[in-house]
């Protein structure tokens, strides 16, 4: 792992930071009151082991309020709105992932209406619920990062600009069966990655199935590209997309012509986290009456990465 200021310096130094020019990319918050870094130990644990803070009455009702909404429109904006990826190379020392307290909410609530059995106000399948929609949102953004870090290592290598190009003509423009591909593969990693997490070894079987379950029907329903999410799960499928994403970012064009199929000898390497994103992932917040706070380091925690 590097340290995202380190990358900042060089990149800056070539001229390839775009601070300040990122468009209509969500800001991270100001005050360091308003959200808190996540805490994965307690995150990754189940609610009998884990000895934390209840979740407040307020965070309930409002679970069981989107649980029985009976419809998905509130998780419209759920996705790189009220979650994101903020980039390193537009955001610097303020990069991360960054989750909105009601997207979590939301998502929680909306998995926890598929549920048969249990009753989601109740604390253990509370957290459950909560931990599982932390881990979906962040996979998809963690993506982000990953597809940045791709994006690093061919401009350290090549010395010209690819990020902020690729940003401006291929992953911000509309339009087009399966694009963004970036945005697909990531909506494919909600999927592909919760069979391999350690952290989520402790959901009950029943939140994992309820999860699935709401993935594969509400990918499906999101924007261009995004929709395309649950086509990618399998490996070759999602292997061919990503061999695509890298000549877009590349070429800084949707349909480049190159050979695709080169990037097999390195995709793996390539995209490679750089940086910690884990320990940069902050809810958004925290503050709030429904605060659900047993997800998160304790406000000092928040920003020192410095500590691991
Ligand atoms: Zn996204």
């Amino acid at each position: 792992m590097v340290a995202a200021g380190r990358i900042k310096d060089v990149l800056e130094d070539m001229g390839f930071l775009a601070m300040g020019r990122q468009g209509n990319w969500p800001i991270p918050p100001e005050s360091s009151r308003e959200y808190a870094a996540v805490n994965w130990s307690s995150a990754g644990m189940a609610r009998t082991k884990n000895r934390g803070a209840e979740i407040p009455t307020s965070a309930l009702e409002e679970l069981e309020a989107f649980a029985t909404s009976g419809h998905d429109d509130q998780l419209s904006e759920v996705l790189d709105i009220w979650a994101w990826y903020a980039p390193i190379h537009f955001f610097g020392d303020q990069w991360g992932i960054y989750i909105r307290q009601e997207a979590l909410l939301i998502l929680a609530g909306r998995i926890g209406g598929r549920l048969t059995k249990d009753k989601i106000t109740d604390q253990s399948t509370a957290w459950d619920l909560l931990r599982s929609a932390l881990y979906a949102l962040y996979f998809h953004e963690a993506f982000h990062h990953y597809v940045e870090s791709f994006a690093i290592r061919l401009e350290l290598i090549e010395n010209e600009s690819r990020y902020e190009p690729y940003h401006n003509t291929v992953h911000r423009q509309s339009g087009g069966e399966g694009e963004p591909v970036e945005e697909a593969l990531a909506c494919a990693e909600m999927l592909r990655r919760e069979r391999k997490e350690s952290g989520l070894k402790t959901l009950s079987v029943d939140v994992r199935r309820a999860t699935r379950q709401m993935l594969k029907e509400w990918i499906p329903s999101l924007p261009d590209g995004y929709r395309n999410g649950v086509d990618l799960v399998e490996e070759t499928s999602f292997k061919a997309a990503q061999n695509r994403l890298s000549s877009q970012i590349q070429t800084a064009r949707r349909d480049s012509t190159d050979k695709e199929l080169r990037w097999r000898l390195i995709r793996r390497d390539m995209y490679r986290g750089m940086c910690d994103c884990r320990s940069h992932t902050y809810l958004v917040g925290t503050g709030s009456p429904s605060s659900v706070g047993g997800l998160c380091l304790p406000a000092s925690g928040a920003k020192s990465s410095g500590s691991r």
